[in-house]
């Protein structure tokens, strides 16, 4: 299998119609990527059918569970390279996508990847999670956050769940310490509005990988209070 044929068979065996303008395009991201990569420190993986395993397809696998629908607003926290939400932004091109990350060398990147990939509906943000989750125009106005390898599931619940509608979904890209993550993240859930829905597992082709999503469902409103000041969610997580 080749890797445009990869790419298809791996975005349809997680529910979405591919098509030859959405491997254009991951195709371009990924010649940009090693592109900047030279000057700045985006990814360890550049070669291109690991690059589409492991940054591509295991972004789009966020959709797997069908929380994420075409037309939805979604925010994903900590983007860096732009991972899970440009491949999402890819695959369904009507979301209403906001990347938020604090570096703003990774949001000028991805400034030209939206430029490059003929992407619309996509707002940059260049800041904290803990500083827009204040905004009104931000709080409680998404109806998806994402997240992957931000920080440890406590923290991350309260940089991500104050942006959520009540009814939506925090979906979160985690590693074998999932269950572990969990256990420890009951008062953060409590105490942010949210409940745990389901843990579901994915596998990568070829790679032997696996991983699991998580998906938070969120129930009621966050207390003002969080996000607390930046960099205390991680100096002292909820717990
Ligand atoms: N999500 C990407 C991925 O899976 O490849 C990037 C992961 S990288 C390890 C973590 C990113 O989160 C970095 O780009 C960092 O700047 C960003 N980040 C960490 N804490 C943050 C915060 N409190 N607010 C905004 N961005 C944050």
């Amino acid at each position: 299998m080749n890797n445009r044929e990869l790419l298809r068979s791996g975005i349809d065996s997680f529910g979405i119609d591919s098509d030859e303008l959405m491997v254009d395009r991951l195709k371009r991201y990924h010649k940009t990527l090693v592109e900047w990569n030279e000057k700045m420190n985006l990814t360890g993986i550049v070669e291109e059918r690991e690059v589409f395993i492991k940054h591509f397809l295991d972004s789009i696998s966020a959709v797997k569970g069908g929380y994420i629908q075409d037309g939805m607003s979604l925010i994903d926290v900590g983007t860096g390279a732009g991972f899970p939400g440009i491949p999402l932004k890819v695959c369904l091109e009507n979301i209403e996508l906001t990347l938020l990350d604090s570096l703003n060398k990774r949001i000028n990147f991805l400034k030209t990847v939206g430029e490059e990939l003929e992407l619309d509906k996509i707002e940059y943000i260049h800041g904290r999670a803990e500083d827009f989750a204040k905004e009104e125009r931000y709080r409680e106005k998404f109806d998806i956050a994402t997240a992957r390898a931000v920080a440890g599931l406590p923290v991350l619940l309260e940089l991500c769940v104050p942006y959520i509608k009540v009814g939506g979904y925090f979906v979160c890209l985690k590693g074998p310490s999932a269950d572990m993550e969990l256990e420890e993240s009951k008062t953060a859930m409590r105490v942010l509005g949210v409940e745990f829905t389901e843990k579901i597992d994915i596998e990568l082709p070829e790679l032997g990988l696996s991983h699991n999503i998580l998906v938070f469902e969120k129930k009621s409103r966050t207390p003002g209070k969080y996000p607390r000041k930046a960099g205390k969610p991680t100096k002292n997580p909820i717990k």
